[in-house]
């Protein structure tokens, strides 16, 4: 028998609850199946501590999480705090949790799982066999750089300082490359060296760790191509990575590859075993409440936890063909339910998932 895990579980806002519960089901189900011991601990994060503490990451839900082997976080934000000054805003809260629990790597799994095709706004022969990894710098980059505002006579004036330290570049792209000589062995990395200075850094990087890998075949990609080739033709690319605007921009348009945003899973990873596991998705506030939340993202995120931090390759690999099953067989969450078949609820998908298991 393996020790006790220790799971944080941060629901969060909106639909966040809801998706989490799901999580958890097929968590508790895992362990009546292989015998695994989890500990769950539920704590506060974004406008729902807003509201009850005044900020968004109490020190006790950062400290909660520091001392657990991972974290599972649902979503934070909604319109009621979008005017709340800077430090009072939900999504601090995940800066907070990166930044505090130095998980500098976002991974983000890009997957069309069969006969999601109908789902999806794209035409089935360009997403037909897209299996590609987003790798994501997450704690570096103009997210982090000094920020600027200053009136002048000529009106306002603002920056935002993108600054990225070579060691910086070089954690996140060596994982990259251990990630695809897992796969299928190919790798793009993804700038904007004809511009950008801290580009032509990270391309340097990239060549200098590339002769560890010369058994992975690498292309350098300029953002805006990469944009383009991600909807002309998704199904080539295997492991992208790149910094942290550029990550944001392309895993969210990667998102419509899938069917749904409700089905793209990610886990955050730092130097140790900890790491936090949420979708890709937020708090959407406008199905909150009302049980049509798509939970394969959440769910799919629980099995990456299992995978990347547990070690337990089986029984995240039982969840993936739980969700894989019960997607086949049609039961469909609203936003990915085929025309003329019956919606099921989030509830129900959970459910669903954890007696395929
Ligand atoms: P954030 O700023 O936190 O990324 P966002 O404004 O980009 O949030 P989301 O909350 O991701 O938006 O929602 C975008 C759209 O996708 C909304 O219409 C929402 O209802 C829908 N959506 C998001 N997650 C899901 C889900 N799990 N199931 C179904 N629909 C979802
Ligand atoms: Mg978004």
């Amino acid at each position: 028998m393996s020790r006790v895990k220790k799971i944080a579980v941060l629901p969060g806002d909106g639909i966040g609850p809801e998706i989490v519960d799901e999580a958890v089901k097929v968590l508790r189900q895992v362990e009546e199946v292989f015998g695994y011991s989890f500990e769950f601990e539920f704590a506060m994060a974004g406008g729902g501590a807003i509201d009850r503490v005044g900020t968004p990451l109490p020190q006790s839900t950062l400290d909660l999480c520091k001392n657990s082997d991972a974290v599972l976080l649902g979503a934070v934000g909604g319109p009621q705090w979008d005017e709340n000054p800077p430090d009072l805003r939900p999504e601090k809260a995940l800066l907070g949790l990166r930044k505090g629990l130095g998980l500098y790597s976002n991974l983000r799994p890009v997957t069309l799982f069969e006969g999601m095709e109908k789902s999806s706004t794209l035409r089935p022969e360009v997403i037909a066999g897209v299996d590609l990894v987003v790798v994501r710098e997450l704690t570096g980059g103009i997210y982090f750089g000094e920020k600027t505002r200053v009136k002048t006579e000529e009106g306002e004036v603002a920056t935002d300082l993108l600054i990225y330290h070579e060691h910086e570049i070089e954690r996140i792209v060596r994982l990259a490359f251990q990630i695809a000589r897992g796969r299928s062995k190919r790798l793009t990395s993804v700038d904007k060296a004809n511009v950008l200075e801290s580009s032509r850094l990270w391309r340097s990087v990239v060549q200098r760790v590339a002769k560890e890998f010369p058994d992975v075949e690498l292309e350098h990609m300029l953002v805006d191509n990469c944009a383009m080739q991600m909807v002309r033709r998704p199904a080539e690319f295997d492991v992208i990575v790149t910094e942290n605007m550029f990550g944001d921009i392309l895993s969210d348009e990667a998102a419509i590859l899938t069917g749904s945003i409700g089905m793209l899973p990610s886990a955050s990873l730092g130097e140790g075993s900890l790491g936090l596991y949420e979708p890709v998705h937020g708090s959407a506030p406008d199905i909150a409440g009302q049980g049509v939340a798509n939970p394969s993202a959440t769910i799919l995120s629980a099995a990456m936890m299992l995978r990347h931090t547990f070690g337990y390759e089986e029984a995240a690999q039982s969840i993936e063909n739980a969700v894989r099953t019960v997607l086949r067989r049609g039961h469909r969450t609203p936003d990915i339910a085929l025309s003329g078949q019956m919606a099921v609820s989030t509830e129900e998908f959970g459910d669903r998932v954890a007696e395929e298991l």
